[in-house]
């Protein structure tokens, strides 16, 4: 089979052999990506149309205990000026991002002992007490079952952990010795037992990834069967010990977005800040490429620098308002529009083909 027909065949039946997501990705040329998009939109299209998601995104801390290598946010990083905004703080973002449309708030940071429990569902609740027609996410990192669940109950909708990389010993090459992919799999298993819309993902480029480590990731999210899928290009941090590793490409990346669609029809996808920062328009090829979320920034400009996982990152100097404009009009560039939604998951059962399109579909809906 040349590698246009392994497209088909993914198009048709949502998932390849380790082996052939090993040979596309490794075979990536203009043409076949050209082609893969083609799909992957289409596909998108029969889902979510032309809508785009938007998320909220509050950075609430920079504090965390772990020591991720390419994180530059990780603990041994001393030239890191640690924040971490209050109850108050996060609420006044929400004020400011309902005015503006935003019905997802997704609080993002460091696994920061600071914020116990208590005060994670204390704000939870109230965001949901104000907003009660908003989804809350979380993005705090691995706790334990009993957290999670309290969490859940406290209101919190989506939760977003990425497995980072689905190859153990490439996990290791990339995070200190305490920390296992093993661990981080229960968490995402314990999170969608629960309830949760859960999240998980992957940095395309990162040190020591080989295309085999893709191909597992490929298999790694058809099977837990996320709601949503996080990816965006590695990009080195000057204080991390990743400081002189090549960042990812722009083209490995959609193409990766390109092939989750196809995988993972009614997933949620989206054009992350870090293809932002590695091409002026990256985040409008990555909608090009199927993906349909997009993650405007939502924390006070005060510390949106001190919030820097990676060099150059983007988006930090702009009002929430001139934030969220600027990608509506991005989006419009490219015939897309940003709704006021909470953008949730749509089921098979629930979505515009009405079932995940089988062969037959497919080919009804080609003639
Ligand atoms: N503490 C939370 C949030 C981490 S930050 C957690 O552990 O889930 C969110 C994501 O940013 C990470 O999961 C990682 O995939 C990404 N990230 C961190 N450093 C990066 C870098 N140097 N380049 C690209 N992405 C990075």
């Amino acid at each position: 089979m040349n590698m246009f027909e392994l497209i088909d065949k993914l198009e048709m039946e949502h998932v390849l052999s380790g082996d052939e997501y090993c040979a596309l990705i490794g075979s990536v040329t203009p043409e076949l990506s050209e082609y893969l998009f083609e799909k992957s939109r289409r596909i998108r299209h029969q889902i979510y149309g032309h809508d785009i998601f938007v998320r909220g995104l509050i950075e609430f801390t920079n504090y965390c205990k772990n020591d991720c290598y390419y994180c530059g946010i990780r603990r041994s990083n001393k030239n890191a000026q640690r924040y971490r905004l209050q109850k108050d703080d996060i609420l006044m973002c929400c004020e400011q991002g309902y005015g503006l449309g935003f019905r997802t708030f997704v609080l993002q940071g460091g696994e920061d002992p600071y914020f116990t429990d208590e005060r994670i569902t204390d704000i939870v609740s109230s965001i949901k007490r104000l907003y009660p027609d908003c989804a809350v996410t979380l993005s705090i990192g691995e706790k334990s079952r009993e957290s999670y669940e309290a969490f859940f109950a406290a209101g919190a909708d989506r939760y977003l952990l990425r497995h980072e990389t689905a190859n153990d010993k490439h996990y290791k090459k990339l995070h200190p010795p305490e920390l296992s992919l093993q661990h981080r799999k229960d968490c995402l298993h314990d999170l969608k037992d629960i309830g949760f819309q859960v999240g998980c993902g992957f940095m395309v480029g990162s040190p020591y990834q080989t295309v085999q480590n893709l191909a597992e990731d490929m298999l790694f999210i058809k099977e837990l069967q996320p709601h949503m899928v996080g990816i965006g290009p590695f990009i080195a941090h000057s204080d991390s010990p990743f400081n002189n590793e090549r960042n990812g490409t722009l083209e490995l990346t959609l193409f990766m977005l390109g092939l989750i669609r196809l995988t993972l029809p009614e997933v949620l996808l989206p054009s992350t800040t870090a293809l932002g920062t590695i091409h002026p328009r990256g985040r409008e090829k990555g909608i090009l490429a199927g993906a349909n979320v997009v993650m405007p920034n939502l924390s006070p400009v005060s510390v949106r620098k001190k919030y820097m996982l990676y060099d150059n990152k983007i988006c930090t100097g702009e009002e929430s308002a001139q934030c969220k404009d600027c990608l509506a009009n991005r989006m419009k560039s490219i015939g897309y529009n940003i709704v006021v939604d909470r953008g949730d998951w749509r089921s098979p059962e629930n979505n515009n083909i009405g079932i995940i399109p089988g062969k037959e579909e497919i080919n009804e809906l080609r003639s």
